[in-house]
C-alpha cells in the first residue's frame, strides 16, 4: 500500500500544475500549488500517508457534511429534511437555486453553499459563537485531533470579501428560509469554512462516516448509524457539485471537496481518505486529488457501483 501511494503520488504531482488556486478568497491565492498530499484510514487499523499529509489548509466546503451531521444531532432527520432538501444541484456552489422565481426549502441541498448558509441557522446553542464552537469540537472529535482550531488570516479574508454568500444569505431571508440575523449566521459560516485541517483530519472524518459513525481505535459511536447513510448519499449525488456525476463514474464513491484543495473521500466500511492539492478545476475541485482518487479507485476497486 505504501508502495501504490508513492506511485500514485509521482504520477499525480504534474496535474498540480494545471490546477489554479481559488483566489475570489484572496488569502487562499498564497497557497502552494506545488502541494499534494494523501492519507488513507483503513478499517483494519492502519493507516498510509505521503507527500504533504502535514501540511494544514482550511476545510472550506469540507466542512459542510458536518455541518449536516450536527444539524441532524441537534434536530433529528425528520426536522432538518423538512428545512434542507436533498436533490443534486447539478450546479455550481456558490449558485443561485432560485426555480420559477420561488424558492423552497426543497430547493436546498446542504452540500452546496446556499443549504450549509442554512444550515448553521439549525445548530443548537444560545449565540452564534457557541454554535461554532459546537461545530468546532465534532470536527476536532471526529478527526481525533484537538489541535484543530481556526484559521484567522482565511476567515477575515472570506468575511471581507464574501458578498456573494451575502448575496445568497440574503436570498434565503427573503424567501422565509432564514430566521436569524444574516451577518451573524454568515459569520458562523466564514468560520466554519475556515478551520483549518489536513489531509490526516480530512481521511479520520471521512473513516467515521466510511465506520458507519464509530471512531477507529475506540469505536466509540459518535452518531447513529442511520446518519451516515444520510450524509453518504447526499456526498455521493451532490459532493462534488455540478462534478458529481463525473466523479461518480471515474471514482465512484462518497465525497467532498473544498476550494481549499482538500477532498475527503468515504469508501463505505473499508476507509477514509484525505487528499490535499489546492490546484482547482473549473468546478472547484482539487484537480490533482481528483486523479489521485480515480487512480486508487481503479487499483484497489474502490467504486460502489
Ligand atoms: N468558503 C467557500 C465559499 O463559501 C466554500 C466554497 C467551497 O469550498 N466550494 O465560497
Amino acid at each position: 500500500m505504501e508502495d501504490l501511494l508513492e506511485e500514485l503520488l509521482a504520477e499525480c504531482r504534474p496535474y498540480t500544475q494545471q490546477g489554479t488556486l481559488a483566489n475570489y478568497i484572496p488569502e487562499l491565492a498564497k497557497g502552494n500549488i506545488d502541494d499534494l498530499g494523501i492519507y488513507v484510514q483503513r478499517s483494519d487499523g492502519r493507516h498510509y500517508q505521503v507527500g504533504d499529509y502535514k501540511k494544514r489548509f482550511t476545510i472550506q466546503s469540507v466542512v459542510k457534511p458536518i455541518l449536516l451531521l450536527l444539524a441532524l444531532l441537534d434536530n433529528g432527520e425528520e426536522f432538518v429534511r423538512s428545512r434542507i432538501g436533498v436533490e443534486a444541484t447539478g450546479k455550481p456552489f456558490d449558485a443561485i437555486n432560485v426555480t420559477d422565481q420561488s424558492l423552497l426549502s426543497e430547493h436546498l441541498n446542504p452540500m452546496v453553499n446556499m443549504g450549509a448558509i442554512a444550515m448553521c441557522s439549525l445548530i443548537k446553542g444560545a449565540t452564534y459563537e457557541e454554535r461554532f464552537q459546537r461545530l468546532l469540537d465534532l470536527t476536532r472529535t471526529l478527526a481525533g485531533d484537538p489541535n484543530i482550531c481556526l484559521d484567522e488570516a482565511v476567515y477575515q479574508s472570506e468575511k471581507r470579501t464574501g458578498n456573494k454568500n451575502r448575496a445568497l444569505a440574503f436570498l434565503l431571508k427573503s424567501y422565509g428560509l432564514l430566521q436569524d440575523d444574516v451577518e451573524e449566521v454568515l459569520d458562523c459560516y466564514f468560520k466554519a469554512c475556515s478551520i483549518s485541517v489536513n489531509s490526516k483530519d480530512l481521511a479520520q472524518v471521512g473513516f467515521v462516516l466510511a465506520n458507519r459513525g464509530k471512531l477507529p481505535q475506540t469505536d466509540e459511536r459518535i452518531f447513529p448509524s442511520r446518519y451516515a447513510h444520510y450524509v453518504n448519499a447526499i456526498l455521493m449525488t451532490c459532493g462534488m457539485y455540478d462534478g458529481s456525476g463525473d466523479f461518480a463514474v471515474r471514482v465512484g464513491v462518497p465525497a467532498k471537496s473544498g476550494v481549499g484543495g482538500g477532498i475527503m473521500a468515504v469508501v463505505p466500511t473499508r476507509m477514509g481518505i484525505g487528499i490535499f492539492s489546492p490546484g482547482l478545476d473549473g468546478k472547484g475541485n482539487s484537480l490533482a486529488g481528483a486523479q489521485v482518487l480515480e487512480r486508487l479507485s481503479k487499483r484497489m476497486y474502490l467504486s460502489i457501483f
